[in-house]
């Protein structure tokens, strides 16, 4: 062991995905809840076991969860929602994340930047809180009891008011004096457990560049937490971003240790002269918790010899970034992978022995290692070598291709654009379309699998998606919808199906990481320059628009959804990797419109995803995401139109960008919302055309033709006719066809009915 060795945390869905499994189960009534636990418990043992035999000195408890570390908290502080105060147990548990029959589940959004969905807790003043630690006591004693002694870790009071609304309206914050005390109580019992305690207290909330007053309820917070007991050592763990403003304040307290964020948050090392004279310990987060790149040992290794520079060096601790629930387990069930890919990764599992060798590097230096670790060592440079040298990785064509290009935007003014576009497409107004995808049945899933598997040949693929296109392209026609889509049968999902036609784009077969709950998703990875070998959609757009006189829309996603929704190589900047996707985008736009297909969608459901956590790097980010997006669309013609979509219902912070990415149309979610959010393309005199959705398509339920007029008539009190598309408010991919037809019907009724009140 390498007693100088840590992890934030450690992904907890299973590597062959067995708490997904189980959980689905249980949901369903296929099995017990004490089945539930016997699969987590196995779980914990399993990686407590990887981490002890790598050799981590600290090692976490209470990372686990049997949905969500916020809910847990929420649960450990007893802040329930009084709508399932008749609750109890994992009923009430499993309610309060997923809702049931009469009470609707709590919201649930974005960890910070990751892909993570956290469970929003719910507060009020008037409730009253109450500790309840039996799962933080019970998870240490259970490793206790293997014989592994974990430090603690807890999500900080900070950021769980910081992340948590009132109900009661107001600011969450005012409710720090409730909720410290129950922290208090808390540490006090995890004192109580043995003669030295480890409590690892997360509080990303500080790297989002937090403001004055929540600067200032750091130290009391702090002080108050240390003092509970001398049998804690409290360190305070942030990621994701530097949070120099915070560890200013903390180390004047008495914190026993900080953890940073050195591969995300480069910045942590500008005031490292602070944290050595500060005599604190320095958990040094070096190995990138959040990717899947083999870490450059080398590189690390200098990173950590400029941090000793400032600080002792017996004081360093070498940790990952931030958990490693962000990244797949391990790549032992990557048999398919290539091996010279497979080379160049590592997850979860593998990242533990990284940190163990940077931590012996650390201490020992380069001469210090056995002969065993310095082949490890070794083997990591030849692997990193390889990869940085790799003809699979650089590409002149694309490099030049990219540096070299002069066109960076279409041609001609929205405003003499759209008149060209009008006259060509004869459209009417209040137009009405769909996102994209129609419902992906069992059976077209099963053709995709038999294809891939090589059980149906193409030409019979081919025949059987050409087949729901048929059928997609009559309905459309006979409900009366004005520009169609071919329904996207073909595509597994809306980034890796580009992916899969891209060169410089790899994929795992076990690469899972949770997104919420029992969710994962394998994001593809970008490993090399992108370029487009050939047409990508161009044959199923074709085969669609030749199956009917009506306008055919083109479906392809954006520059910067395809970037935000893969793992992306860490050897370039995101802003060149975007660059080159925007590029072939660009090719395919051309190719679809040569072709005949007049009407192009450009998805950027991901658009606000990538947003950084601090307002100081938005300017750039917006600088370039933009400037991908048009070049994207730069190839599109005057009279071509080109539309985009983007999947959320606020607005009001990113309306000048969205406006500048300079779409013909948008279509956006605001189902849920009326029309209030709209008021803001109005506020801002926002010109280029918008198809608000106007039913919510992530729900069974189907809208009436009445509520459709209402919602149009809503919309109308807001934005000109001539300016609105009628549209659901996303991809109809997850519905069945028995909701989509009737879903649709209405919807196009309900506009049959506004534009005959309007005649
Ligand atoms: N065109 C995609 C679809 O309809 C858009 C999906 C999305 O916005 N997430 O499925
Ligand atoms: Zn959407």
């Amino acid at each position: 062991m390498s007693k100088n060795s840590y992890v934030v945390g450690f992904p907890r869905i299973g590597e062959q995905r067995e708490l997904k499994k189980v959980l689905e189960q249980f949901w369903a009534q296929q099995c017990s809840f004490d089945e539930v636990e016997r699969v987590a418990s196995e779980l914990k043992q399993r990686h407590w076991k990887y981490q002890k035999e790598a050799g981590i000195a600290y090692i976490s408890s209470n990372d686990f969860s049997l949905y969500d570390n916020m809910l847990d908290t929420a649960v450990m502080l007893g802040a329930v929602p009084k709508r399932f105060a008749h609750l109890s147990g994992e009923t009430r548990y499993f309610a309060m994340a997923r809702g049931n029959q009469e009470c609707v589940a709590m919201e649930m959004t974005k960890w910070f930047n990751t892909n993570y969905h956290y469970i929003v807790p719910e507060l009020s003043v008037e409730d009253t809180y109450c500790l309840d630690a039996s799962k933080v006591i019970n998870e240490y004693n259970e490793a206790k009891a293997l014989g592994i002694t974990t430090k603690i870790n807890l999500i900080g009071p900070i950021t769980f008011l910081g992340l948590s609304k009132r109900v009661d309206r107001g600011d969450t914050y005012e409710l720090l004096g409730k909720i410290v005390p129950l922290y208090e109580e808390l540490l006090a019992n995890i004192a109580a457990l043995d003669d030295a305690v480890t409590v690892q207290i997360d509080e990303p909330i500080f790297v989002t560049g937090v403001d004055t007053k929540v600067l200032s309820l750091i130290k009391p917070t702090y002080d108050a937490l240390c003092s509970v007991s001398e049998h804690l050592q409290v360190i305070v763990t942030t990621y994701f971003e530097h949070s120099n403003e915070a560890t200013k304040v903390l180390l004047n307290t008495p914190v026993w240790g900080l953890g940073l964020d050195f591969v995300y948050g480069k910045e942590n090392l500008e005031i490292l002269s602070l944290v050595g004279a500060s005599n604190k310990h320095l958990i040094a987060g070096v190995v990138d918790g959040r990717n899947i790149w083999k870490n450059d040992i080398e590189a690390s290794n200098a990173l950590l010899e400029r941090v000793a520079t400032h600080v002792d060096s017996a004081k360093i601790i070498v940790s990952s970034s931030c958990s490693l629930l962000h990244t797949p387990f391990t790549l032992k069930y990557e048999a398919r992978m290539d091996a010279e890919l497979k080379n160049w990764l590592s997850y979860a599992v593998e990242k533990l022995d990284e940190i163990v060798l940077l931590s012996a590097l650390c201490s020992r230096g380069l001469h210090g290692l056995n002969e065993e670790e310095i082949s490890v060592f070794q083997n990591n440079v030849d692997a990193n070598k390889k990869r940085k040298s790799s003809s699979r990785i650089h590409d002149k064509a694309v490099q030049n291709r990219v540096s070299s290009i002069t066109k960076f935007e279409r041609e001609g003014s929205y405003e003499e654009r759209i008149v060209l576009q009008k006259k060509r497409l004869g459209y009417k107004e209040l137009t009405t379309t769909t996102i994209g995808s129609f419902p992906q049945t069992p059976e077209v899933r099963q053709a995709r699998r038999d294809f891939k598997n090589a059980v149906i040949t193409q030409e019979a693929y081919e025949a059987q998606m050409k087949a729901y296109i048929d059928d997609c392209v009559a309905f459309q026609e006979e409900c009366g919808l004005d520009v169609l889509v071919h329904g996207e049968p073909e595509r597994n999902d809306m980034v890796e199906y580009f992916g899969e036609q891209l060169n410089g784009y790899g994929f795992s077969q076990n690469g899972w990481v949770q997104s919420y709950g029992s969710r994962c998703v394998k994001p593809p990875f970008i490993y090399g320059d992108i370029s487009r070998p050939k047409p990508m959609t161009l044959m199923w757009t074709t085969y669609a628009q030749s199956r009917t006189q009506q306008v055919m829309k083109g479906m392809l996603t954006g520059p910067v959804t395809i970037l935000n929704w893969s793992f992306v190589r860490d050897d370039l900047s995101r802003d060149a990797v975007s660059k080159q996707i925007a590029v072939a985008i660009s090719d395919e736009i051309d190719d679809l419109q040569k072709a005949g297909i007049k009407i192009i969608q450009v998805d950027e459901a991901a658009f606000k995803e990538g947003y950084p956590l601090r307002s100081d790097k938005i300017a750039e980010y917006e600088r370039w995401a933009v400037r991908d997006f048009k070049i994207a669309v730069s190839s599109a013609m005057k009279q071509t139109q080109i539309h985009t979509h983007m999947c959320y219902s606020e607005f009001n912070d990113i309306i000048r960008t969205i406006e500048a990415m300079d779409a013909d149309v948008i279509s956006i979610e605001t189902a849920r919302s009326g029309n209030e959010l709209l008021k803001i393309f109005k506020e801002v005199g926002y010109k280029q055309e918008v198809g608000p959705g106007v039913y919510d398509i992530h729900s069974p339920r189907i809208p009436s033709v009445e509520e459709i007029v209402e919602q149009i008539e809503k919309l109308l009190e807001v934005l000109p006719k001539e300016q609105l598309w009628i549209n659901p408010d996303c991809g109809l991919k997850t519905r069945k066809w028995d909701e989509v037809r009737k879903s649709l019907r209405n919807m196009v009724r309900g506009v049959q009915i506004v534009r005959e009140k309007l005649a």
